[in-house]
C-alpha cells in the first residue's frame, strides 16, 4: 500500500477518479462442490489456529519473492489456489494485464475462493498476495533493487485468511463467503527511483476486479481486509478510510477484538489515511470496507520499520498477532447470519 496520506483531500480525490489504464482478460473456472450450504441454525465459531496460520505464512514466503512475472509468483499462485480449493471452496484465478508505474505489463492473477457461491447474502475478505520487488526504504542502497520477502507485506494476511477458510471449510457458515487474493498490490511507484509522480500505481489487480468483478453485479454486506498483521505487538489503529466507509463495521471489529482479550493489538485509536485495497472496492463497487493494517506511529513510514525492507522475513512473524486478527475476524463473521 502506499505510504501514508495526511488526511488532505487528496485521498479524498483518489476515490472521484478512479480508473486509469487499459487492460484484457481471462478466467478459469474449476467447481467443486461446497458442503456449507444448507446449515442455517448458529454455529459456534470455530477455534483459529496461529500455528497453521504461520505455516502459511512460511509456505508462500518458502516460494521466494512473489513478484509478478516471476516463477515463483506463478507457483505461489498455484499453492493459493489449491489450498482455497482443498478447504472446499469454488476457486476462479481472474487473469489479466495491468500496466504498472513503468509500462511494464503485469501478468496479474486475483485468486478468488468462494464458499456457498450459491448464496446472494454474501461477506467479502481479502488481502494482497504479491510482493514488492523494492525495498525502497532500506538502510542499503544496495540492495534496493532486490525484491523482498514480503513474509508480512503480503504472506501474513494471506495466511490468516488460509487459516480461516480451512475453518469455514470444516464448519460451515450459513452465508457466502468470498475469500480473494488481490494481486499487482504493492507494484507501486517506487519512493528510491526518482520519476514524475503517477497516480493510482497501487493495487493495480484490485482496481481491476472492481470494474470487472468475477461475477456480474458482485456485491457483499462488507468486506475486511487484512494487511501486515503478523508483526510482534503489532497496533491495528482505527485507519480513517475505514471509519469513513464503514465506521459501524470498524466499531464492531474493533469491540469484538477487546470482548476476545486482543484490546492491547486493537486501540480504540485513529490510525493514518491508507490508500490499500479497500479505496478501490469501497470506490468502485461501492461494498463497505475496512482495511485492518499495522501502524506504528513512532515510525517514520508509520507501518513499522521493517517495511519495505529486506528486515521483512520469517523471523518477525508472530503466531500470537495472526491468531489475535484470526480468531477476532472469525468471530465476527460468525456473529453474522
Ligand atoms: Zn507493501
Amino acid at each position: 500500500m502506499q505510504r501514508l496520506l495526511k488526511y488532505t483531500t487528496a485521498g479524498l480525490a483518489i476515490m472521484a477518479n478512479l480508473l486509469f489504464f487499459s487492460c484484457n482478460s481471462k478466467q478459469s473456472t474449476k467447481t467443486t462442490n461446497t458442503k456449507t450450504s444448507n446449515t442455517k441454525k448458529a454455529i459456534a465459531t470455530p477455534v483459529f489456529n496461529g500455528d497453521s496460520a504461520y505455516q502459511y505464512v512460511a509456505n508462500q514466503v518458502n516460494f521466494g519473492p512473489r513478484v509478478p512475472n516471476t516463477d515463483e509468483h506463478a507457483a505461489c499462485a498455484t499453492y493459493l489456489a489449491d489450498e482455497l480449493k482443498r478447504f472446499g471452496a469454488d476457486v476462479i484465478v481472474q487473469e489479466a494485464d495491468v500496466v504498472a508505474f513503468d509500462n511494464t505489463v503485469l501478468k496479474a492473477k486475483n485468486i478468488i475462493g468462494q464458499f456457498n457461491p450459491e448464496q446472494n447474502n454474501r461477506l467479502l475478505l481479502f488481502a494482497h498476495w504479491d510482493t514488492r520487488p523494492f525495498a525502497d526504504y532500506d538502510k542499503d542502497p544496495a540492495i534496493r533493487n532486490k525484491p523482498i520477502d514480503g513474509a508480512n507485506d503480503g504472506g501474513s494476511g494471506v495466511g490468516v485468511l488460509l487459516e480461516i477458510a480451512r475453518q469455514i471449510g470444516k464448519s460451515g457458515h450459513p452465508l457466502g463467503i468470498d475469500i480473494i487474493f488481490f494481486d499487482a498490490e504493492d507494484y507501486g511507484q517506487p519512493a528510491h527511483i526518482n520519476l514524475p509522480q503517477k497516480d493510482h500505481t497501487w493495487c493495480l489487480g484490485s482496481q481491476y476486479w472492481g470494474q470487472n468483478p468475477h461475477r456480474d453485479n458482485y456485491t457483499a454486506r462488507y468486506g475486511i481486509l487484512l494487511d501486515m498483521v503478523g508483526a510482534p505487538n503489532a497496533l491495528f489503529y482505527q485507519e480513517r478510510y475505514s471509519i469513513q466507509f464503514a465506521p459501524d463495521l470498524v466499531k464492531k471489529v474493533w469491540n469484538k477484538a477487546y470482548d476476545l482479550g486482543y484490546g492491547n493489538h486493537f486501540p480504540f485509536e485513529l490510525g493514518g489515511m491508507i490508500t490499500d485495497d479497500h479505496v478501490y472496492v469501497n470506490g468502485l463497487r461501492n461494498i463497505p470496507c475496512i482495511d485492518i493494517i499495522q501502524y506504528d506511529p513512532s515510525s517514520e513510514q508509520s507501518f513499522g520499520s521493517y517495511w519495505h525492507t529486506h528486515d521483512d522475513t520469517m523471523e518477525f512473524i508472530d503466531k500470537n498477532t495472526l491468531k489475535a486478527v484470526g480468531q477476532t475476524v472469525l468471530e465476527v463473521i460468525y456473529s453474522e447470519n
